[in-house]
């Protein structure tokens, strides 16, 4: 076997995440039952979601001849860390264009890329605003020849595919749930997830502020796969707390008691806001007694790190 193929094959292991009960007194009260997906435990170093994102992503690059891939990311990007960390494990260089100033490149994530190979390239909002654009990406590919564009956060047509293989048949048969819960950055898991099962009910929270944008965002990703226009999903925009990268005391309060209740650790920007929004809905009375709901833990611990101590 060549290398490329020994390495599609390792990609095409598609790690099986456990689904633990999650017996909170919430929960219980309202005789909702809820099972945590715990992307989090998948994975090594490419965990979580970003797995799936990545997967036929690097296959593809691989397979097509590329040198390295190229991604956008914050400073503290689960995806950027998995991107440098699967490059390195399988060959490819990195280069990620991050949004902020050089000095961002001391902090835990982005000195983990470094030493993974990932060449960090700093730029201004103004630039990074630009990382859709057809005349920014060509100008990418002329500075970084040979290189495979993946965008933020790694949502492109082929992160949909590898999302659907989140959720596995013995998950759904054994649950059967009338709801799966996910956090949402760009939209891109639950658009894949979607694509898959169109018949599953998925309830989005995304974790930014004035999210309605991403109904577009996620119907557009959907679209480009040809996907049935009655899918059953949905966003609820009640989990920013605060905003994208920002948390709150209640939030804070929470990520500590849920993990003394559970021993589950949850990252502060995505599945601690998308449980605690879920907790907050059942509270309301939004899911019927007897409902089952899958919540996925997503992943993102690394980022754990940059939380600033109180
Ligand atoms: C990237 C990420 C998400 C968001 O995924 P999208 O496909 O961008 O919506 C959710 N949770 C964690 C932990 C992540 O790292």
């Amino acid at each position: 076997m060549t290398d490329t193929a020994k390495v599609c094959a390792w990609l095409d292991q598609v790690p099986v995440a456990t689904v633990d009960p999650l017996n909170l007194p919430e929960f219980i009260r309202a005789e909702v039952e809820v099972g945590l997906v715990r992307l989090d435990q998948i994975g090594e170093g490419l965990s979580g979601n970003k797995w799936y994102k990545l997967k036929y992503n690097l296959q593809f690059a691989l397979q097509h001849g590329y040198r390295r891939i190229l991604s956008f990311g914050g400073a503290y990007s689960n995806h950027l860390h998995a991107l440098a960390w699967a490059g390195n494990r399988i060959g490819l260089e990195t280069v990620g264009i991050i949004r902020g100033e050089p000095e961002y490149g001391q902090n835990p994530t982005l000195t983990d890329a470094r030493r993974w190979g990932m060449q960090c390239v700093f730029v201004d909002r103004q630039t990074y605003r630009l990382r859709h654009d057809p005349e920014y990406l060509k100008s990418l590919q002329a500075l970084y020849p040979d290189c495979w564009i993946v965008p933020e956060g790694g949502s492109n047509t082929l992160a949909l595919q590898g999302c659907a293989e989140i959720l596995n048949q013995n998950m759904l048969r054994d649950w059967q749930p009338d709801a799966v819960v996910l956090a949402c950055g760009t939209g891109g898991t639950l658009a894949g997830l979607s694509a898959a099962y169109p018949d599953q009910r998925f309830l989005g929270i995304p974790v930014l502020q004035n999210a309605g944008f991403l109904n577009n965002t996620i119907q557009a990703l959907l679209d480009s796969r040809g996907q049935r226009t009655d899918a059953e999903w949905a966003l609820d925009l009640g989990g920013a707390f605060g905003g994208y990268g920002k948390t709150t005391e209640e939030l804070r309060a929470f990520m500590t008691e849920f993990q003394c209740l559970t021993g589950i650790t949850l990252d502060g920007i995505y599945t601690s806001k998308m449980l605690l929004r879920l907790i907050q809905l059942v509270e309301l009375g939004r899911f019927q007694p007897g409902s089952k709901i899958l919540a996925l833990h997503t992943g993102g611990l690394q980022g754990n790190r940059g939380l600033k101590p109180r």
